[in-house]
């Protein structure tokens, strides 16, 4: 048996302070103010020293450490994530890629899930193939045009169907309804997203009863749907502000360059702090930093100029979040831990409690991280 004692516990809505967490078999088994739960004689202590500790980071949406792929080398990609408190994560795989290069990436990926180095790897992220074209960096190398053709998705279905825990989608396609079908036929539990789009909101709202319930990275990538000269159009942000089922995927830099800080506050306002999702979106770019960004090193440009993602990790989205929007420690791992997991079905992890999986992560004020364990072990 583990014991962790002198903890500040980071509960879904309050602390434990003065705290001991008892772990066996790669799960909590039991938790309290030392006072009411001494540590056992005979069993392996960490001292916390006072540190919060939380449940690990569950990023649902990363590409990359910052530098490579997770789809081209994982090990060295997920070890990034686990020193910085991601204990599971999801590789996001680009529209990016035809066929046969998602089906040799997901071969890849199932692969590399099965050795210790990537332990961390949760399920996919299927962030294509029918999204809308307009949008996204890398979009001039789009292979996805015209409506969805079977022929050309159902090898990457069959490829990913259990491992897949997200599909994003851009709605407002052709045909997308029998896509959507298709991949619920592989997995009735199958969670879909709205991404690169300008779908309008019966579009959106018509896939909710079929799992559409995450936006992806909210506000960026996203179209406005303008009637009237001078009068604002409602598209996918404002539907997914509207609706509750749907969760808000966030990419918190540190300049509030993807979601601006005063954005950032009113999604929390409106979608409620149970339906938020910290993201890195994480990518590997290497274009030159364009003027009027100088000093800005979170995040990714394309060759154009243009954002391609960021070279985040969640314990610093997680500061930023803090940072932007005045939110509290038990807030962001609410953001960066339990509604991930609640929303992709991952229900064995993302908070303390008996039972769960000791996915646990030390951090201070700052959210610097200074131990992970996963699954029980200490791994950082
Ligand atoms: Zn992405």
């Amino acid at each position: 048996m583990l014991a962790i004692k002198n903890a500040v516990l980071v509960m879904r809505d309050h602390f434990i302070p003065d705290a001991t967490l008892l772990v066996e078999n790669g799960k909590i088994v039991a938790f309290d103010e030392e006072r009411f739960l001494p540590v056992p004689k005979d069993c392996e202590v960490i001292d916390a020293e006072g540190l919060y500790v939380g449940p690990g980071f569950v990023d649902i949406h990363t590409h990359s450490d910052g530098k490579v792929f997770l789809q081209d080398e994982p090990e060295s990609a997920c070890l990034h994530h686990l020193k910085h408190g991601t204990t599971t994560l999801f590789p996001a795989l680009y529209f990016n890629m035809n066929t046969e290069m998602y089906v040799e990436k997901i071969r890849l990926l199932r692969k590399a899930m099965k050795k210790k180095e990537c332990a961390n790897i949760g399920g996919l992220y299927m962030e294509g193939p029918y999204l809308n074209p307009k949008f996204g960096c890398e979009r001039e190398s789009n292979p996805w045009q015209g409506p969805v053709c079977s022929e050309r998705y159902m090898p990457i279905v069959e490829e990913a169907w259990d491992l897949a825990r997200v599909w994003a989608l851009a709605p407002e396609r052709e045909n997308i309804k029998e896509f959507v079908d298709a991949v619920r036929e592989k997995n009735p539990q199958a969670v879909f997203s709205v991404a690169h789009s300008e779908a309008a909101p019966s579009e959106i709202e018509a896939l909710i009863p079929y799992g559409l319930k995450i936006g992806t990275h909210h506000t960026n990538a996203t179209g406005d749907r303008v009637k009237y000269p001078e009068c604002r159009g409602v598209c996918v942000d404002e539907t997914v502000n509207y609706n509750h089922e749907i969760y808000a995927e966030l990419i918190c830099d540190s300049r509030g360059i993807h979601v601006d800080p005063y954005m950032l506050r009113l999604v929390r306002r409106i979608k409620g702090d149970d339906r938020i999702i910290l993201i890195s979106d994480a990518y590997a770019c290497d274009g030159p930093i364009p003027p009027g960004y100088e000093g800005v090193d979170d995040i990714n440009f394309d060759h154009a100029g243009e954002i391609a993602g960021s070279k985040l990790t969640l314990d610093i989205a997680c500061r930023n979040m803090i940072k932007h929007t005045g939110a509290s420690v038990v807030d962001v791992f609410k953001f960066a831990s339990y509604n991930p997991s609640r929303a992709t079905g991952l229900l064995d992890r993302g908070e303390i409690a008996v039972g769960k999986r000791a996915d646990l992560v030390f951090v201070d004020h700052r959210m610097k991280v200074s131990k992970v364990i996963m699954n029980g072990e200490a791994v950082v």
